[in-house]
This record gives structure tokens, C-alpha cells and sequence, in this order.
């Protein structure tokens, strides 16, 4: 069985070899490591192969890794930069607020502004990506294409918060062609909101799209992050992390 150092090479690789079949510079796609239900010897391990971008789903859970990596002396000015790209319940905003660097999951304009209420003064504006539904029904997360002008254009008047782009977590399909017309559709979007030239999307660089299954298509399509858990870090076991 390959090692976590093993295994974030090979998607890095794979992601090398998916930028060059397209034409793009390899470095144009960063890597996010999701390391929910995974705990912190597993975290180090990573970023001691240096990785530094970790993406967690349950806040409850992350904060307590984000508050052993600042507490570490080994660790606390490694530069480790954490991602949030879970649901976020009102009651949970502020833990937020308080730990993570970027939120991913922004879709009604009320997490919005609770984020930026609680966002310490002290730290660096929190990073947002507006997440987009650009497939399913109504009961999944995301804003419709449609209505993510509006959200940004409120989004943007928001003091502690800096708006990045979009993410999306399309249902994989089998069909890479049709994969590949579903990740165009949340890059259109990306797309859209850059022409509107406001001020405050002077930081809109980044497209959060892709997982395992479907990286391929999204490099294609334009991400510029891709999100892969167990690729890196192995099955995930929620029995026990929860
Ligand atoms: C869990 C998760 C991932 C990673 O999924 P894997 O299948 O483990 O690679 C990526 N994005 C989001 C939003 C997730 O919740």
C-alpha cells in the first residue's frame, strides 16, 4: 500500500498529466487535501510532504485539528491554510469565522453576512467561493447560475469577507463528455461574474471543481482546485469519527 507522501505524488502527477493534455501550465491547479474524519498524525504526514491546503467538511471536527496545528511549535507558522467546504449551519458560523481561511460553501446571503459579523478583526478577511448548483434539483446545496450575480454583488459590499470564485460538487457522471459539458457550465459561470468588473473581485481567481472520479474533466473545464480526500488519505471510516 503506498503512503500519504505516495499517494498526494500521484495526484499530483495526475493532475500534471490532465494540465498537459489540455494545455495547461502545470501549476495552474492547486491541490486540496480533504481530510475530514482523518485525524491529525495523518494531516502531519501530508504536510510534511508539503502539502498545505486542507479542506474539512464537519466544523465541529476541524476546529479541533486547526487548534492543534496553531498550537503546535512545529507547526504554527508552517503556512497550513484551512478550507472549509462543508454545509455551514447558522449556529456554526462563527466557529467559522474564527478558524477556517476560506469557505467554499457560500450559498444565501445570510451565511454571508454572518461570516463577516464574526470574522475577527485581527485576522486576514475570510476567503469565499460561492458555491454553485449547476445540475441538480432544488434539494441540493448551491445557488443557481442564475442568481449568482446577485449573491455576489451582495457578497462583495461585506467587510471581512474576500470573494474568490466559485465551487461546485456536480454529480459524477460516467461519460467524460458529458462530465466535461457539466463543469463548463460552473466555469461559464466563473466567467460571467468576472465580466461584471467590480472592484471587489479584483482577488477572482479560483475555480473549486473536481474530485477523484472527475478530475480530468474539470482540469479541462478550467479548475484551478481540485478537492481529493480518499485518493490521498485512504476510505474513509465515518462509523468511528462520529
Ligand atoms: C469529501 C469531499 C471531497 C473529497 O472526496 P473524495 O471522494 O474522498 O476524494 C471533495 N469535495 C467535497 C465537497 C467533499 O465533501
Amino acid at each position: 500500500m503506498s503512503t500519504i507522501p505516495e499517494k498526494i505524488q500521484q495526484v499530483r502527477l495526475q493532475i500534471d498529466q490532465a494540465c498537459r493534455a489540455c494545455g495547461r501550465p502545470d501549476n495552474s491547479v492547486q491541490l486540496l487535501a480533504v481530510s475530514k474524519t482523518f485525524g491529525v498524525d495523518a494531516i502531519a504526514e501530508a504536510a510534511e510532504a508539503g502539502q498545505r491546503a486542507f479542506g474539512e467538511n464537519y466544523i465541529q471536527e476541524a476546529v479541533e485539528k486547526i487548534r492543534y496545528f496553531a498550537e503546535q511549535d512545529a507547526w504554527k507558522d508552517q503556512g497550513l491554510v484551512w478550507h472549509c467546504i462543508g454545509p455551514i449551519q447558522s449556529n456554526k458560523t462563527r466557529l467559522v469565522a474564527e478558524h477556517f481561511d476560506w469557505v467554499h460553501t457560500v450559498d444565501r446571503l445570510k451565511t454571508a453576512e454572518r461570516l463577516s459579523a464574526q470574522r475577527p478583526a485581527q485576522l486576514a478577511p475570510l476567503q469565499i467561493c460561492i458555491q454553485v448548483n449547476v445540475d441538480g434539483g432544488s434539494t441540493k446545496s448551491g445557488v443557481a447560475p442564475d442568481e449568482v450575480a446577485a449573491l455576489v454583488q451582495q457578497v462583495a459590499q461585506l467587510p471581512q469577507l474576500q470573494l474568490r470564485g466559485v465551487m461546485s460538487i456536480p454529480d459524477v457522471v460516467a461519460d467524460f463528455a458529458a462530465q466535461l459539458a457539466v463543469h463548463q457550465r460552473v466555469k461559464a459561470v466563473f466567467d460571467e461574474i468576472a465580466a461584471l468588473g467590480l472592484p471587489q473581485l479584483a482577488q477572482w481567481d479560483t475555480i473549486s471543481l473536481g474530485m477523484t472520479a472527475d478530475l480530468q474533466a474539470a482540469v479541462q473545464a478550467g479548475s484551478t482546485m481540485v478537492r481529493v480526500g480518499s485518493g490521498i488519505f485512504g476510505q474513509r471510516d465515518y462509523g468511528s469519527a462520529h
